[in-house]
């Protein structure tokens, strides 16, 4: 499995694009469709991922989504509505009216599971972000998390955005994220990536807090 990292537009949320073999997923297309497009065009896309409906993890959705018209596009059925309220969906603070052209394919849910190039993608909703893992196989030699704004390297989501709350994420992250192998490669929403051992040891949010 490849991993490739995108810091996009306008405030450099990463997207990612994971392949194996010809195909490939798509995890929040924040800006810059074009440069996404370019990376993943000799790909078959079968998903775009959110993480959430914030803008800067949506902004490019449109246009990625028009250049692969196969892939499925999933949200959390709980942000689902706000893919098209520019109020919800937070483009208005950019000056923009962000609203998605098309119907969402998949609406998330915590516990399930899709397949992807015979590998299972399970589904963790925790109150910042969904969140993608993927088990060890003889494709990824260690587990695989997509944290989106839930879990970053020494931090943690925003808990004043709608949806937000710091005690449920730090529950969560405790009984959901970190419970998952030590070695287990977290790739969050924004800034570099890390690990649920380097997390657990030395992130000052969930360390503060019982
Ligand atoms: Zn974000």
């Amino acid at each position: 499995m490849e991993i490739r990292k995108m810091p996009v537009a306008p405030i450099g949320a990463n997207c990612y694009i994971v392949s194996e073999g010809n195909e490939a997923f798509i995890i929040d297309p924040g800006g810059d469709a074009e440069k996404i497009i370019s990376a993943a065009k000799n790909f078959d896309v079968r998903y775009i991922f959110l993480t959430h409906a914030h803008f800067d993890h949506i902004g490019g959705l449109n246009n990625v989504s028009d250049a692969f018209p196969d892939a499925k596009t999933a949200v959390n059925f709980f942000e689902h509505d706000w893919l098209y309220s520019p109020q919800l969906n937070f483009s208005e603070e950019f000056g923009l009216t962000f609203v998605f052209r098309k119907k969402v394919d998949i609406k998330l849910e915590d516990g399930m599971t899709l397949d992807f190039a015979g590998i299972k993608i399970n589904v963790i909703h925790t109150p910042g972000s969904t969140c993608f893992h993927i088990k060890k196989s003889e494709t990824s030699e260690r587990d695989i998390l997509f944290s989106g704004d839930t879990l970053f390297r020494s931090s943690i989501g925003r808990t004043d955005l709608p949806g937000g709350n710091g005690r449920k994420i730090v529950e969560s992250i405790k009984n959901k994220l970190l419970t998952l192998p030590d070695e287990t490669v977290v790739y969050p929403g924004h800034d570099e990536n890390t690990t649920i051992a380097l997390e657990k040891k030395f992130n000052p949010f969930l360390k503060s807090r019982a």
